[in-house]
């Protein structure tokens, strides 16, 4: 079968879902997801993403933040929120990346972050017991996304406008000539477009060859623990964490679900060459993260409720890459969106719109040719 629209988005996770409901305002989209909707093999599947208003990893990244923010507020919904501001908790030694980072961000940014001691953190959240040399700071304004709500939101913004259609299906090739391009699907569909977004996350190499070489893909483990003191680590009596550890860049959320504290080590996993080779969690990679938890946040019971694995994409400067292809002037893609892409993802799917309508180049930090990709 053969059809035409304005743009072809092809990867339904939170960077395609967010170009869908972008382009859905500028013309006609289609969106190709292969795995279906609430799938758990990609990047963007859960319940909860970190919303940190200063990011440590940049400074720099205080407009795409407020801009992202701008639009997951104008899409709430009572009482199904996306946006849960229960403040990001961060802490561990005075030099370090992550205090460092998130000082120089909440500065550079004009975002608010109150500072105390270890102390005075254990009286506010009884839960936490942090090393008493560690500085500790707390963003009221940042909290959790509800991923799942989220994605959901997004694809329903895009189909409301009566000019989005989504089709459980995979692009298999994109071809581009005399200035048209076409998408190809695993089916032999052809459809034909005057722009293609790709936003297939782990998978994007495939479709995008000028990213091959370019691209870490990390196997990151989850686990789900209940606490033997329920009660401290109850929405409200916990706010979202990230603890800067020698043993690990340890982060997490209190109990949204009733599957108990969902925790993770925000480090670089075992590196993967192809997406479908991430095995489920061992025991010792689950045990490590309950171990850390137990330290500064109180017994854990030693089974984890739930552990899962997920999948960051990352480039060699940790920087997210989203630009035009340099072979095919028709597509444009994001990729790189690594372990703290969602939030930013409403402000990244408007970036690959100006791109896909001509209506921005390819210019910035995010570009493709930068000397950290080299
Ligand atoms: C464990 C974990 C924790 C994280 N925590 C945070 C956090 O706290 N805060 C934060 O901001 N970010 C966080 N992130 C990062 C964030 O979730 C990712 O950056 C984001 O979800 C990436 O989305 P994506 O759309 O690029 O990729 P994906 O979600 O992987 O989406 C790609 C989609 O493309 C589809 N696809 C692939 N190939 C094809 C094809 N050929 N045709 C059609 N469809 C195709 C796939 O099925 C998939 O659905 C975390 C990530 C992980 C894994």
């Amino acid at each position: 079968m053969a059809r035409t629209c304005d743009f072809v988005v092809v990867g339904l996770g939170a960077m395609g879902c967010a170009a869908l409901a972008q382009l859905a305002g500028r013309g006609r989209v289609v969106g190709l997801e292969r795995a279906g909707s609430g799938h758990r093999g990609g990047s963007s599947h859960g319940e909860s993403r970190i919303l940190r208003l200063s990011n440590f990893e940049s400074p720099s990244y205080g407009p795409l933040v407020r801009r992202a923010v701008e639009y997951w507020e104008a899409m709430e919904r009572v009482p199904e929120e996306i946006f849960r501001k229960v403040g990001v908790l961060e802490a561990g030694p005075a030099g370090g990346t992550l205090m460092t980072g998130t000082r120089a961000a909440a500065e550079a940014g004009g975002f608010s972050s109150e500072a105390m001691s270890a102390r005075e953190a254990g009286l506010r959240w009884p839960a936490l017991s942090l090393p008493g040399d560690w500085e500790v700071r707390f963003q009221d304004g940042g909290g959790y996304l509800r991923a799942d709500i989220a994605l959901t939101r997004l694809r329903e913004i895009a189909v409301a406008t009566g000019r989005a259609e989504i089709l459980e299906a995979g692009a298999s090739e994109i071809r581009e000539a005399d200035g048209a391009v076409s998408v190809v699907t695993d089916d032999g569909d052809v459809i034909s477009a005057g722009a293609v977004v790709v936003t297939t996350g782990p998978w994007i190499d495939g479709l995008i060859p000028a990213l091959r070489g370019k691209l870490t893909r990390s196997r990151q483990v989850v686990g789900w623990f209940a606490a033997a003191r329920p009660q401290t680590v109850a929405p409200g009596a916990l706010p979202v964490f990230c603890f800067d550890h020698a043993d690990g860049f340890l982060y997490g959320f209190p109990d949204l679900m009733g599957l108990g504290v969902k925790a993770a080590f925000h480090d670089l996993g075992e590196t993967l060459a192809r997406p479908e080779d991430a095995a489920p969690p061992l025991p010792s990679e689950v045990e490590r993260i309950r171990v850390l938890l137990t330290r500064l946040l109180g017994q854990m019971t030693t089974e984890p409720n739930v552990a899962r694995t997920c999948l960051y994409t990352s480039a060699r400067d940790q920087e997210f890459i989203i630009d035009r292809d340099p072979a095919r002037g028709c597509v444009v893609f994001a990729s790189a969106c690594a372990g703290h892409g969602f939030k930013f993802a409403p402000a990244i799917g408007e970036i690959l719109a100006d791109l896909a309508c001509g209506a921005r180049g390819g210019e910035g930090p995010f570009r493709l040719a930068r000397p950290g990709l080299d």
